[in-house]
């Protein structure tokens, strides 16, 4: 086990980034940092700005940069960050964000930027199939069907799809992600900070590429590139 690594991982919705997050957060033993989880727990937490989030939020907004870069900054000044690292899920989503978070790692700055690959028709299939348990709100797909149909394996309540979980706002969604991460992904490429890694197969067979090309970064600093 290797510990200590500060990564930003991107990859489209139904990629599998949030799995594979965790399981490198346990190899590297980093807090896994999904900003979607702090937004959605703000939301919960009733306090001025978790209202604020929840704003945006119900508009169909995205919360600001300005606001973004605070959470984050706040969640990076913690003792375990500080001293070990960080997988980052979610943040940044423009490059705007990206130049203020290396200016919050300065000095130092990110290991590396991992893209996990998977084709849009897969993830197509994937968030097409996916079903909700409307009580305890687990998720069922492909690759995890419920057991018994429309019923939730674990507390017995209702599964159903969700509203935007229809195959066309799903494009929509995949085809706004692409064209606004584009500038990102070119933005850390020229930094030599972004790793490609193909996101299809096994769960731990993606894990295995992920933690080759942190590794291989890690030997090899891009300051020297072969
Ligand atoms: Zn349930």
């Amino acid at each position: 086990m290797v510990p200590g690594v500060r990564l930003v991982v991107l990859g489209k919705q139904g990629a599998g980034k949030g799995t594979q997050c965790v399981r490198l957060s346990r190899h590297y033993v980093v807090p896994h940092i999904s900003t979607g989880d702090m937004l959605r727990s703000a939301t919960r937490s009733g306090t001025d700005f978790g209202r604020l989030v929840a704003e945006y939020m119900h508009l169909g907004e995205l919360v600001p940069d300005d606001v973004m870069i605070k959470v984050v900054e706040h969640r990076l000044d913690q003792h375990d960050t500080k001293n070990r690292g960080f997988i980052l899920d979610g943040f940044p989503r423009t490059v705007f964000q990206a130049e203020a978070l290396e200016n919050l790692l300065n000095p130092g700055g990110l290991d590396l930027v991992l893209d996990l690959e998977v084709p849009t028709e897969v993830v197509l299939e994937r968030l097409a199939s996916r079903r909700v348990c409307s009580v305890c709100g687990t998720i069922f797909g492909i690759d995890n069907p419920a057991r018994r149909g429309a019923i939730c394996d674990h507390c017995g309540g209702e599964l159903a799809q969700r509203d935007d979980d229809t195959e066309d706002s799903i494009r929509r969604r995949l085809e706004l992600y692409a064209s606004s991460t584009e500038p990102l992904i070119s933005w850390y490429l020229e930094r030599r900070k972004l790793a490609a890694v193909e996101g299809l197969g096994p769960a731990e067979r993606v894990t295995s590429r992920l933690i080759r090309a942190i590794d291989n970064r890690r030997q090899r600093p891009p300051e020297y590139p072969d």
